[in-house]
C-alpha cells in the first residue's frame, strides 16, 4: 500500500447539489437548519447553493435567503456555484456572507450543450470572464469539470482534454479544479492514472475528486484517488444530488460514507462523524424518503462491540 496522506479536506456538497435535485422544493428554513447542522459537524467547507436562475432551477432560487440565514461560524468556509456573470453579480450583493465561487463546465460537447448551451469553448470564454472579476473581489475560486471520467452520450473523455480544460481555467485564476465522475463511470485504475497525469501537468493548484455512487464505486475511486496522493474531495450527506442521467441513478458518494472510511484508515478528516450522521437523519426526515448512504443506515463502526 502507498503511504497515504494523514489528512484530507472534504467538502460538503448537498445543499447545492442535493438539494437542487430533489423535485419537490425544501424550505428555506429547512435548508438553513440543515446548513447549519452541517456546518457544526467539524466540516470545513460547504457549498451551500447556487445562483442560477430562480426560473431554471426553482430547487435553488432562495440562494438569497439561504445565505443571509445561516450561521457563519469561524473556520468554516463556504461557497456557492456561479453559472455566469448575472449569477457573480447576484452572489456578490452579499459578499460577506461566503468565500469561495465555484464555476462549472463539462469535459464533453454533448453533455456540456445539454447542461448550459454552449460548446465548451464557448463555455470556457464565459468562465475566464466571470472568473477574473470574482478573483478581484477576492474571492477563492474553483472550476469543476463535469463527465472527467467519462460521459453517457459520448462514451470517452480523453484525459488530455479534461486537463487542457483545467489549465485554461487555472490560467483564468481558478486555485482548484474539481474532476466530476458525474455519471460514476469510473473505475479506480483509471481514477489512479488520471490524477497522476493531473498531478504532473496542474502544479500547485489544488486538484479535488468528486465522485458519484451511480455503480457503486464511489468508495472505491476515493480511495484510489487518496493513494495518487488527493486530499481534497467532494461529497453529499445522505447521498444526496448527483446528475438526474441515467434516470434513477444514485447520488453523490456520501459524506459520511467517506468520512468512515478514512477515519478507520487512519485518515483525518475533523469531522464528528456521529454529528454528521445526525445531521443526515435530518435531511431524512425533511426530505421524507430513505436516504442512500451506508453508515446512515448502519451507524459507524464500533471497536466495542456493542452493536
Ligand atoms: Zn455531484
Amino acid at each position: 500500500m502507498p503511504d497515504l496522506p494523514e489528512t484530507v479536506r472534504i467538502r460538503e456538497v448537498g445543499p447545492r447539489d442535493g438539494f437542487q435535485n430533489e423535485s419537490a422544493v425544501i424550505p428555506t428554513a429547512e435548508k438553513i437548519r440543515l446548513i447549519d447542522l452541517l456546518a457544526g459537524t467539524g466540516l470545513k467547507r460547504i457549498e451551500v447553493t447556487s445562483f442560477v436562475r430562480p426560473d431554471v432551477i426553482p430547487q435553488l432560487a432562495d440562494a438569497s435567503e439561504v445565505l443571509a440565514g445561516i450561521g457563519r461560524p469561524e473556520g468554516v468556509s463556504f461557497s456557492v456555484l456561479i453559472p455566469n456573470m448575472r449569477g457573480l453579480e447576484r452572489a456578490l450583493t452579499q459578499k460577506d456572507r461566503f468565500d469561495e465561487a465555484n464555476f462549472f463546465l463539462s469535459a464533453s460537447e454533448t453533455h456540456n450543450s445539454r447542461n448550459v448551451n454552449r460548446s465548451i469553448e464557448e463555455s470556457l470564454a464565459d468562465l475566464e470572464g466571470v472568473v477574473a472579476p470574482a478573483v478581484g473581489e477576492g474571492l477563492r475560486c474553483e472550476g469543476v469539470i463535469s463527465t472527467s471520467f467519462g460521459c453517457p452520450y459520448e462514451g470517452e473523455v480523453p484525459v488530455d482534454r479534461v486537463l487542457a480544460i483545467a489549465e485554461r481555467l487555472a490560467d483564468a485564476g481558478c486555485v482548484e479544479i474539481g474532476f466530476g465522475d458525474t455519471t460514476g463511470m469510473a473505475n479506480p485504475a483509471q481514477v489512479r492514472r488520471f490524477f497522476g497525469a493531473a498531478a504532473g501537468r496542474l502544479e500547485g493548484v489544488e486538484l479535488t475528486a468528486h465522485f458519484h455512487n451511480t455503480r457503486g464505486q464511489g468508495l472505491a475511486n476515493a480511495l484510489a484517488a487518496l493513494e495518487e496522493g488527493v486530499t481534497s474531495f467532494e461529497s453529499s450527506f445522505g447521498e444526496l444530488g448527483g446528475c438526474p442521467v441515467p434516470p434513477g441513478s444514485v447520488g453523490n458518494v456520501a459524506t459520511e460514507d467517506l468520512v468512515s472510511m478514512f477515519s478507520e484508515m487512519g485518515v483525518e478528516t475533523g469531522v464528528d462523524l456521529n454529528a454528521l450522521i445526525e445531521a443526515s437523519a435530518t435531511a431524512q426526515e425533511v426530505i421524507g424518503r430513505p436516504l442512500g448512504s451506508h453508515v446512515l443506515k448502519a451507524g459507524p463502526v464500533s471497536w466495542e462491540g456493542e452493536a
